[in-house]
């Protein structure tokens, strides 16, 4: 990174920042209390960009195929879940404590040590192990019996719920299990806004495949995962893969790979395929004493199915999308902020503006946002000039809005116009909804 680049790499962040707050995508949490460190609010906007993220995640990975099947899983799973998993004794980060200022700091993070080494001269600790698993008590009583965890991960509610899945569904290899949800991990340095924090969603699937054949299902993951994103709309300059060295792999894995993106702070992980083998059921076989094994049918024989699993956060993936759709331009001589966002992941769809609050525009444009609110996210504004009113749309990334004139009083046609061409077409209103749905769709 250029010197001038890193200059202006918070900037933009602070900008995007400043934007989500003021357009109501997101707010820090609690803030009327001072706020709660790493926790965030999705406001009105926002949370429509989240769940249009999260749909397209569920089309993409449930809907448009025929091979994998969903699932919703309590948070709170049974304590032994988290020691067959490895979690209880091995999901831990290295924790150094500054003796000074008394601030904590991950240990193998040296940008933040460095960072702290700026502002600081106080001496750190040796480093040990602390587990980032939230704990609590399940029931009145706080005794060690009672423990139970809040689930650091969604991938082990498939994992636990294999054999449930394979007598329900008569699923025949390879078949995948896909849930969303919450996960909650107490990082140690959690940051940069919506990337790490402590409470967030993941978007995770466990592909189910016979060994030997799971190269070949891992090589498709990656592409599949990483083509997600870019069908999306990311910048494919913004957007790379990268490979795991052997000595960053976990003993039991065959191979793992990151979707990474380029944040305004640096390449930081989206994603992560990993190659499982068969570690994860036959540790639930053994803590749990049950048979996770399949029988395959063509070949007669029964084995544990090896795993393939893309996971990836729903909150670094609105993030990713919110930073690579910001831009500032100019339109008509002045500088409009516009979120270039995919149609699909749009949180308003289509603004509905009648130009004069007279001559039975706002009556006509009423109509029309009556005909449309079933449909898709629609917005009616009248309020201040046309020019405003669509860079309000603008910055909230409306890929449409639709203006009532005179003519529309005449002939039915309104106006169409287009967030990033801002170009303008007139259709009429009885296409308007077809018109409308084939272009947020197509
Ligand atoms: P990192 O190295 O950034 O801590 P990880 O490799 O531990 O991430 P995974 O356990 O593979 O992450 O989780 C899968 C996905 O869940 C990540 O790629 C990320 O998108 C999301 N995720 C994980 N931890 C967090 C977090 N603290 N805040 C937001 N999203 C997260």
């Amino acid at each position: 990174m250029s010197k001038a680049d890193k200059k202006k790499a918070p900037d933009r962040m602070e900008r995007i920042v400043n934007l989500a707050k003021r357009r109501g995508l997101v707010f820090q949490s609690s803030e009327i209390y001072g706020g709660l460190n790493s926790c965030w609010d999705y406001g009105p906007i926002g949370v429509e960009l989240r769940r249009n993220v999260k749909e397209a995640w569920w089309r993409e990975m449930v809907w448009s195929r025929g091979d994998i099947v969903g699932l919703d899983c309590s948070i709170l799973m049974h304590p032994r879940v988290w020691e067959a998993s490895g979690h209880v004794s091995g999901f831990t980060d290295p924790l150094v404590d500054c003796k000074k200022c008394k601030s904590r700091f991950r240990a193998d993070h040296p940008d933040v040590l460095a960072k702290h080494a700026e502002t600081c001269d106080g001496e750190l600790t040796d480093s040990r192990q602390f587990n980032l698993m939230f704990r609590t008590f399940m029931g009145p009583v706080e005794e060690s019996a009672n423990v139970v965890f809040l689930r650091p991960e969604t991938a082990q509610g498939m994992f636990v719920n294999f054999g449930n899945v394979l007598d329900t569904q008569r699923r025949k290899l390879p078949f995948g299990i896909a849930q969303q949800g919450k996960s909650f991990r107490n990082e140690i340095t959690p940051g940069n806004f919506l990337f790490r924090t402590r409470e967030f969603e993941q978007m995770e699937m466990e592909f189910f495949v016979k060994p030997g054949e799971e190269a070949q299902w891992y090589d498709y993951w990656k592409k599949e995962r990483f083509d997600w994103y870019l069908r999306l709309g990311i910048k494919p300059d913004n957007l790379r893969m990268r490979e795991h060295e052997s000595d960053e792999l976990a003993h039991y894995a065959k191979g793992c790979a990151d979707v990474e993106y380029k944040f305004p702070f640096g390449w930081s992980e989206l994603e992560g395929i990993a190659s499982r083998t068969d570690f994860d059921l036959k540790q639930h076989a053994e803590w749990s004493k049950k048979d996770l094994s399949y029988f395959d049918e063509e070949s007669r024989e029964r084995y544990v199915p090896y795993v393939i699993e893309p996971a990836a956060g729903a909150d670094r993936a609105t993030l990713a999308f919110l930073v690579d759709a910001y831009d500032e331009d100019e339109v008509e001589g002045e500088t409009r902020v516009v979120l270039r966002l995919h149609p699909r992941l749009a949180p308003v769809k289509v603004a509905v503006l009648p130009l004069m609050r007279k001559d039975g525009q706002p009556e006509k444009a009423q109509e029309i946002f009556a005909q449309l609110r079933p449909h898709m996210v629609a917005q009616y504004d009248q309020a201040g000039s046309i020019g405003r009113r669509y860079r309000r749309q603008d910055e909230i990334g409306t890929p449409f809005a639709l203006t009532i004139d005179h003519q529309t009083m005449e002939d039915g046609t309104v106006t169409v116009r287009d967030r990033d061409k801002t170009s303008q077409e007139r259709v009429h209103e009885s296409d308007l909804l077809a018109e409308l749905l084939r272009r947020i769709t197509g």
